[in-house]
């Protein structure tokens, strides 16, 4: 007796066991061949494969994963396996043609990769809907206002939708460092068109909270979760005092002639400035900011991307989702915001795994101006404003404490930290008094 059930084991561990390796390896020869046909790729970066599989068995999949370590490939492969469109949310009109661009590069028709947005006349909307139907786009990105027509919501209603993807997810946080609050709305546009639709999220962000916040507000707690390290060996930090800041930045980039490099300003006229001193000093560089017409923006990044210009001077309006993979440096002329948004801004040096030099020019005075803007917002707005420029300001004065360069900065910090625990617990008064009311 014992025998034959130790056979039938034996049997079935056999069986199913070559039952699942074979199903493996045709799966997975399948997605490989794919990757080098439609991208060119000889193997997948990272957790991409796995990723890309939890999305294909129609789970909801949540990816956080640093800046440049491949997150687009996550749906774009997926997109053109699988029958149907594939939607997918990005923030930027910017962003979605600098996607649809790269995946008509890779020679597929045109008609494979659209975008929906206000920048396309009637004509073009009918042209995009046509190919749609005609089931010969795999991707369309949109806009999250888009989504949110009545229109488009009849008519991806009527077409079969393989998934939807949220790209820079981290717009859907008020802790984040870049809020859309149309972002907020996805989840539900995504129910009237067809609650049972696969899901997948994908940021750089790094904070937990930011991370609960979009899971809770696209209903996908239980979505299969990859996270990969942000360890970037490769991106170099430092903080400089903000003194003789435009002859520091033009001595640093004649250091690195020829390179790629960004430098991000806070201020439109600040951009204009920087920009134009670059050039007086026989720097090609040219400046970024959503104050310029949208021809020569659009003129003005192409020429960094192509490489005619070393350097862009910048708002914090250029870079999301941009792909230069050898940006060498990222100087900050202005201190950032938020910790989150100077890693998303620096994150964009040194995707191809070379060297990437991360500078930022920090003075307390840039704080006070940051605080000021805020001034006028919404108190709860402020209160997070606050509190994510507390870290940046710890930041900067742990590097320079490490570097013992400023007692006084020291003494700052200190006010700080103070001020911090002060704003901490007033929110605490704040939640307990609403709660007891
Ligand atoms: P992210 O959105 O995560 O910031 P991207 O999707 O823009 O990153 O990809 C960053 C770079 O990595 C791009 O240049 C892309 O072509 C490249 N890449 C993605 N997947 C692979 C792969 N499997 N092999 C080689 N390069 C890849
Ligand atoms: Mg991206």
């Amino acid at each position: 007796m014992l025998i034959i059930k130790e056979f039938m084991l034996y049997l079935y561990i056999t069986h199913f066991s070559t039952h699942l390796y074979l199903n493996m390896v045709t799966a997975e020869l399948t997605l490989q061949e794919a990757l080098k046909e439609y991208f060119g790729f000889d193997k997948f970066k990272g957790e991409q494969e796995e990723i890309i599989k939890s999305l294909m068995s129609g789970r909801d999949t949540f990816v956080i994963m640093p800046t440049g370590g491949g997150k687009s490939l996550c749906y774009q492969l997926p997109a053109m396996l699988t029958e149907g469109t594939a939607i997918i949310v990005s923030p930027l009109i910017a962003l979605m043609k600098n996607q649809v661009d790269s995946i008509r590069n890779f020679g597929a028709d045109d008609a494979v990769a659209h975008v929906l947005n206000s920048s396309l006349n009637k004509g073009e909307i009918m042209q995009v809907k046509e190919d749609i139907l005609a089931s010969k786009t795999k991707m369309l990105f949109v806009a999250p206002e888009s989504l949110n027509k009545q229109e488009n919501i009849d008519f991806f209603k009527r077409i079969k939708i393989s998934f939807v993807a949220v790209d820079e997810a981290h717009c859907i946080s008020e802790w984040g460092h870049d809020f859309r609050p149309e972002y907020r709305r996805i989840k539900e546009m995504v129910q009237h068109i067809d609650a049972n639709i696969p899901v997948m999220a994908l940021t750089a962000t790094a904070t937990p909270k930011v991370q609960l916040d979009i899971q809770k507000n696209l209903g996908m707690t239980d979505a299969k979760l990859f996270k990969s390290s942000f360890n970037r060996p490769n991106l170099y930090y430092e903080v400089r005092p903000k003194v003789d800041v435009a002859k520091e930045i033009i001595r640093f980039i004649r250091q690195h002639e020829g390179k790629s490099g960004i430098v991000y300003c806070l201020s439109r006229k600040k951009v204009e400035e920087i920009a134009e001193t670059l050039v007086v000093n026989g720097i090609k560089a040219r400046g970024y900011h959503a104050g310029m017409d949208a021809a020569t923006r659009v003129g003005n990044q192409d020429a960094f991307l192509m490489e005619d210009v070393d350097v862009i001077v910048a708002t914090i309006a250029f870079g999301m989702g941009i792909d230069k993979p050898d940006v060498r440096f990222v100087i900050h002329h202005d201190m950032p915001k938020s910790l989150e948004g100077y890693y998303q801004e620096t994150g964009r040096a040194g995707r191809d795994g070379g060297e990437g030099k991360c500078i930022a020019f920090y003075s307390y005075k840039d704080i006070e101006k940051l605080e000021k803007f805020m001034t006028g917002k919404p108190i709860a707005e402020q209160e997070i404003g606050r509190l994510l420029l507390m870290e940046t300001v710890s930041f900067a004065e742990h590097q320079f404490a490490e570097e013992s360069i400023c007692y006084i900065i020291l003494e700052n910090f200190m006010r700080k930290i103070i001020a911090h625990v002060v704003i901490i617990v007033l929110i605490q008064k704040k939640k307990l008094k609403e709660r007891k009311s």
